[in-house]
């Protein structure tokens, strides 16, 4: 077996040596492994400790980005750089157990073609961040082309064909929980509970997961668009009928006004003016996404590896 596990990092500088540690006590003198890190632009001490690391054990490999690309882009380059049949992703911060990864390695020689695992409970967690994360799931199950599993971590171990149909689709805006479960596959999930992190802090604020959400629901679902065409027909039907009942209304009693007047008029006025300006935005959200996948950029630019 040749293993590859991929493991992005951002400003890990505290987690790297916790992480290594816990693997090399899975995999003890496993000469099949390659842990391939990927510093995604860290500001602080991470890639010096990755170096470090790498002089004192050849299993490790890294890749170190020019700049801040995201998660996304690093699992991506991470699978892209791999090199063993079978390939891991896990977070630095050891909230994705190490110590889960020779059951899911073995479900790979049962035949499965991905074994992934899955957050079953969310203790320590906000309370707010559980319900507008639960929301989350059940309205891209309800929207998208795909089913996303409650939970769903990035956390999975692939066959290579697996990886390599991933790697077929080099679309900028990346939501991989959509990806891996678009790609198909024969897969087994892998519950397991809430971890804090040993060290450092989380790297996704609340401004940067509804990013998140809305790139999911809008990379995998074109139904917000078909949302905002039957909100317009409705509204048009309303507006249609009633402007209709107006001219008739005055037609028969010959009065130039029904006297609701100023009120009227602008509530009118206001609410088709929101309607269209929210249809114009979801409508720009998608044309902006076109805008910037056909300028087809690279996802990750290397600025050092050790990788030849
Ligand atoms: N990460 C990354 N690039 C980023 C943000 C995060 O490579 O721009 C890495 C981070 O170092 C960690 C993993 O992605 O290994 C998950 O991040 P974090 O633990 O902050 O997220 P959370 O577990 O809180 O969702
Ligand atoms: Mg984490």
């Amino acid at each position: 077996m040749h293993l590859s596990l991929v493991i992005p990092c951002y400003n890990e500088e505290e987690t790297i040596n916790l992480m290594y540690n816990e693997l090399i006590k899975v995999f003890e003198g496993n000469q099949g492994l390659e842990i391939l890190f990927v510093n995604d632009g860290s500001k602080d001490n991470t890639l010096s400790e990755i170096t470090k690391l790498a002089q004192t054990d050849e299993r490790i490999k890294f890749i170190s980005f020019s700049r801040n690309f995201g998660k996304e882009a690093a699992m991506f380059a991470g699978m892209k750089y791999a090199s063993g049949e079978y390939i891991g992703i896990l977070d630095s911060d050891l909230q994705h157990p190490p110590s889960m990864l020779p059951e899911m390695i073995k479900a790979l020689d049962e035949g499965y073609d991905v074994a992934a695992a899955r957050r079953t409970n969310r203790s320590g967690e906000a309370a707010i961040k559980s319900f507008f994360s639960h929301r989350f799931y059940s309205v891209i199950n309800k929207l998208a082309d795909v089913k996303i599993e409650e939970g769903a971590q990035d956390f999975r171990v692939m066959k290579r064909k697996v990886v390599d149909s991933i790697l077929n689709m080099t679309e900028y805006f990346r939501f991989s929980k959509g990806i891996f479960s678009w790609v198909g596959f024969k897969t087994k999930w892998f519950a397991h509970g809430n971890i804090d992190r040993p060290a450092g802090k989380s790297k996704f604020n609340t401004f940067k997961l509804f990013r998140y959400a809305m790139d999911g629901i809008i990379s995998f679902s074109v139904v917000p668009l078909r949302i905002s065409l039957i909100f317009g027909i409705v509204v048009s039907i309303i507006g249609y009928g009633y402007g209709i009942s107006i001219i008739i209304s005055t037609l028969i009693t010959k009065s130039a006004g029904t006297g609701y007047g100023y009120a009227s008029l602008m509530s009118g006025l206001l609410i088709i003016g929101g309607t269209i300006l929210i249809c114009l935005g979801i409508l720009g959200e998608y044309i902006s996404r076109i805008y910037i996948e056909t300028k087809s950029r690279p996802l990750f630019i290397v600025d050092k590896t050790n990788i030849i």
